[in-house]
């Protein structure tokens, strides 16, 4: 009878099934949510952690570069493929998700920092500005530098000019030079009215 009339068949159970599932799961994740805040909480005062503060080395994402490594699943995790956090003792697969764990709530946690940042003040900003503003960064240039920049390059390139004329003269005295050093041929010099030792004994 079923065969015959499969409109009659229930074909939504499955969906059904599904959303119940889902639901559940939902539900149990909230509970298991609020069980795990009120067991913070139960474990007694939070930990005051430090608020966030900038770090203060270079992120080294490029010292292993084109190099090669033999990696094999026993070596120990700081010797296995990818960026190694020493803090949290993991591995991560590139320097995208390198950077993103350094910067990252676990890694923060770990260094006893919340992911909070402490508030500055004018004053704070103002010096940080004049800072960075003395720190030069290769690479970057501010306006006065730039004038600076352009101004050297035209001292370079005078420079350079007069270094090529110098060459030239220099270029021209040794070819005259070598031209008077050859002997000129004993016809020629006759013809031009001067004769050469030879052409004078013959
Ligand atoms: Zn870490």
């Amino acid at each position: 009878m079923a065969d015959n009339n499969p409109a009659g068949v229930d074909n939504t159970f499955r969906r059904k099934f599904d959303r119940e599932e889902y639901l559940e799961r939902a539900r149990e994740r909230e509970r298991e949510e609020a069980d795990g805040r009120s067991k913070s909480k139960a474990k007694g005062p939070p930990v005051q952690r430090k608020p966030l503060k900038h770090r203060d080395y270079v992120v080294d994402l490029e010292s292993r570069l084109g190099k090669t490594q033999v990696v094999t699943p026993i070596a120990p995790l700081s010797q296995q493929a990818g960026y190694y956090c020493s803090v949290c003792e993991c591995v991560v697969k590139d320097s995208a998700n390198y950077l993103d764990h350094i910067n990252g709530k676990k890694h923060q946690r770990a260094l006893g920092m919340s992911m909070r940042v402490e508030r500055a003040s004018l004053d704070q900003v103002r010096e940080r500005f004049e800072l960075l503003k003395k720190r030069k960064v290769p690479g970057s240039f501010s306006e006065q530098d730039l004038d600076e920049r352009i101004i050297k390059q035209q001292e370079e390139e005078e420079e350079r000019r007069r270094q090529r004329r110098e060459k030239k003269k220099e270029k021209k005295k040794e070819k005259a030079a070598v031209e008077e050093e050859t002997e000129m041929d004993p016809d020629i010099a006759a013809m031009m009215g001067f004769g050469s030792f030879h052409s004078s004994k013959k």
